[in-house]
């Protein structure tokens, strides 16, 4: 599950933000700021975005040909998913919790995804789809 981010500016003492609304501190309210993946959910982020493992050998030669590719997801601001304080997080439709999307085509995209597993052939997810096809083609909003 994705857990907010709280902004507390009352106390020194405390750290800036936590995931709880109420300051440990003082007990204050703080400022709802946004949501954040965990960093197993970060990590399912990375295998959906670009249908590589988020951790292996292939990594640093994954990001340097992927990376440029996409950007950040316009509609969750690269949270990957929707929501407000107290109710349940939704994934985002734009993205598909991906966080990022490609600013290339799917040809683009899936030849440069070929490349790093004609290199790295274990890197792979299985049953990976582009992006397009799992949210019945690219809307942004
Ligand atoms: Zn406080
Ligand atoms: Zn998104």
């Amino acid at each position: 599950m994705p857990s907010e981010i709280w902004l507390h500016r009352c106390c020194a003492a405390s750290p800036p933000t936590s995931s709880f609304p109420i300051c440990p501190h003082c007990g204050s309210m703080g400022t709802y700021q946004a949501l954040k993946l965990s960093l197993v959910e970060k990590m399912c982020a990375y295998a959906v975005r670009f249908g590589l493992k988020p951790v292996g050998l292939h990594r640093p030669f994954a990001d340097q040909i992927m990376l440029p590719l996409v950007e950040r997801c316009p509609r969750c601001h690269g949270v990957g998913v929707l929501g407000m304080p107290g109710t349940r997080s939704v994934r985002c439709p734009v993205c598909d919790m991906g966080c990022s999307i490609p600013k290339v085509s799917d040809e683009e995209f899936q030849l440069a995804r070929q490349t790093v597993i004609t290199c790295y052939p274990k890197a792979a997810t299985p049953g990976w789809r582009p992006l397009s096809e799992r949210t019945g083609g690219r809307k942004v909003m």
